[in-house]
């Protein structure tokens, strides 16, 4: 195994002749321009590549191999969720009646992807034990939103306009404390208790009439059950405030817990990590929010509305002006919608829990294996949920390699890097998620890989320090490209380069 994929590609640009191309392309009847009004006729040709379908072909799929994916290796990114994405998804997703369906189609020539829609919003009601859903979000940070402005409308909407602040513990994700800025809202930050779960008093201390909501994760972004819950929920609703749930880590919980049987609110979910899409370049994805009956008033509109005679259709504008109005443009990720309407289908309400146990059972077993090793310290040695904590603090201390260091000899090994640096409160923290989808060889490969390379840092430092030796490209400038991005592309001088300003 090894994720040194083919070298840099040139661009298709690069590889242009004039006048190559594929005879095999339908050619246009002659009398296609006279069609076209002549403002609307292009003056110039415009600038493109040309080049035959071998070579466009070719140059894709190598492109596609330059990255790792779960499609040729194990991923392990903690809270993220990098699950197997089942092909049957994709093959409902391309269904000419989904996938060609006119965004703007009269709902009478739309029933299928309508009742779909709607059929899933049941299944996400099932799931969280909530009373609605909203299809409309595009991610799980735009469903925090979703429901941080909902929230923001029913403390309104009731005359309480003092709410001020969102409570947030110290190892939330970026995106919650974000959210509740984007809200116009302040993020109150309280940090966790020793054990890595909240710490009741300090959020007790910080709650009061000022306080809006508070975001939770459960599982927690340690991998860790909130035992206190109930408590917590109790005292934020004793405020008048409410629970919102950071949902990402679904898949620890699914058919197991229902946070809206716990008393949460509103929640998120993230279909493309619990419901399994490919993810991870940063889209398309779908964040549906699950809310209760204090926040139904205020949900996006439009929602799917199923008629008494078994039809459906899409809310009118301004049928229901309690709401916070439109997320999104027309309905929703629907591909991303139908891809998790066919995973839930396909593993129905007993495969949910099985989902759950399985994702548990892997992660708990790849800890106690990195744990039984002694090469790693785990700052939360009890049982886990779906991820867990490794930390490089002694590898560091004892021969100057990081975990970023190691991050990078993974790929040597043919594995994705685990979630590095996250959460923040851990020092050298790597987030492992095995998810439920590997197989016990796979985490046994990598629970070797990873031995293998804290065994290295000691009798060969500088080798872990200069990994990736295998990749096609070795070490990257991180904060340089995040402060000074390269985007444009320009034709090469002399050498070729893949990036020559
Ligand atoms: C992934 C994640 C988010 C954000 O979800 P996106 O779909 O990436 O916007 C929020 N919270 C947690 C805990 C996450 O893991």
């Amino acid at each position: 195994m090894s994720a040194s994929g083919p070298r840099l590609q040139p661009s298709l640009f690069e590889l242009s002749k004039p006048g190559r191309h594929s005879d095999k392309v339908p050619h246009p009847p002659k009398d296609a321009l006279d069609r076209l009004p002549p403002e609307h006729r292009r003056q110039q040709p415009p600038g493109l590549p040309e080049v035959n379908e071998p070579d466009a072909v070719r140059h894709y799929v190598n492109l596609s191999q330059l990255n790792h994916a779960v499609d040729t290796g194990f991923y392990p990114l903690g809270s993220c969720t990098m699950k197997w994405n089942p092909k049957v998804n994709e093959w409902a997703a391309r269904l000419p009646g989904f996938a060609q369906l006119h965004p703007m189609a009269p709902d009478d020539v739309a029933q299928g992807t309508l009742q779909l829609l709607w059929e899933l919003e049941q299944i996400l009601i099932e799931v969280s034990g909530m009373r609605a859903v909203t299809l409309q979000p595009a991610a799980g940070a735009h469903g925090e939103l979703t429901g941080i402005l909902m929230i923001r409308e029913y403390h309104r909407a009731r005359g309480d306009t003092g709410r001020t602040d969102v409570l947030v513990p110290d190892s939330a994700h970026g995106t919650n404390p974000a959210t509740a800025t984007m809200a116009g809202l302040k993020t109150i930050s309280i940090k966790a208790a020793a054990d890595g779960g909240i710490d009741l008093d300090g959020f007790r201390a910080a709650l009061g009439p000022q306080t809006a909501a508070v975001m939770i994760t459960n599982p927690s972004t340690l991998g860790i059950f909130e035992s206190r819950i109930g408590e917590l929920l109790e005292a934020v609703h004793a405020v008048g405030a409410l629970a919102y749930m950071d949902g990402a880590n679904l898949n620890a919980i699914l058919g197991r817990f229902k946070p809206g049987e716990a008393g949460f609110d509103v929640m998120h979910i993230n279909t493309h990590k619990t419901f399994s899409t490919p993810h991870g370049g940063g889209g398309p994805g779908a964040g549906p929010v699950a809310v209760n009956e204090k926040l139904e008033a205020f949900l996006p509109a439009p929602r799917v509305i199923r008629e008494p005679d078994g039809r459906f259709r899409l809310e009118r504008v301004g049928e229901r002006p309690t709401s916070i109005g439109r997320m999104r443009s027309f309905v929703g990720s629907t591909g991303v919608l139908v891809r998790a309407y066919a995973y839930l289908r396909t593993h129905g309400a007993s495969g949910l829990a099985e989902i759950t146990d399985d994702a548990v059972l892997a992660a708990n077993y790849l800890k106690d294996r990195l744990a039984d090793s002694g090469v790693f310290d785990i700052p939360f040695p009890g049982v886990c949920k779906h991820e867990f904590i490794a930390s490089a603090s002694s590898i560091k201390k004892q021969t100057g390699v990081r975990t970023l260091d190691i991050a990078k000899r993974l790929l040597d090994h043919g594995f994705h890097a685990p979630t590095v640096y996250f959460p923040l409160t851990v020092d050298e923290a790597m987030l492992i998620e095995p998810t439920e989808t590997e197989s016990i060889e796979t985490l046994d490969a990598f629970a070797d890989a990873l031995i293998e390379i804290a065994r290295e840092a000691h009798s060969d430092p500088e080798t872990v320090k200069t990994a990736p030796h295998t990749a096609p490209v070795r070490r990257l400038d991180e904060a340089g490209a995040a402060r000074n991005p390269n985007l444009r592309w320009r034709p090469a001088v002399g050498d070729w380069t893949p990036c020559p300003d």
